[in-house]
């Protein structure tokens, strides 16, 4: 027979675990969307090859979010987190037309 103090010490500790991976899956940032509004204005592409180079003139070979100052991801993650596109995570082989280099 399971006393109440039994119950209650076995279901903090799964109450805490569920608890503490619905905030883990909150706590991530959306994907930006190449159609979202901030994405087209800046000329976002998740692949860099794909940029509009006429439309976008700052644009060059080789420049992307890996290498971007503002590019929030560490090294090796596909994908990071971006200010000027509010927070939202953008692909480390991306590129948009607020793009500064690497310091
Ligand atoms: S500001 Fe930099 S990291 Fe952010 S989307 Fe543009 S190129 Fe990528």
């Amino acid at each position: 027979m399971t006393s109440r103090r039994t119950f209650v010490f076995r279901a903090i500790p799964v109450t805490a675990v569920l608890i503490g991976t619905a905030g883990a899956a909150f706590s991530q940032p959306a994907r930006l969307e190449e159609s979202d509004a901030v994405a087209t204005a800046l000329g976002y592409k998740h692949d860099a090859s794909k940029v509009d180079a006429k439309k976008f003139a700052s644009y060059a070979a080789g420049r992307n979010c890996a290498n971007c100052q503002l590019y929030q991801g560490k090294a090796g993650e596909a994908w990071g987190a971006c200010a000027p596109v509010g927070g939202k995570l953008v692909n480390a082989k991306g590129w948009c037309a607020a793009w500064v280099k690497k310091g």
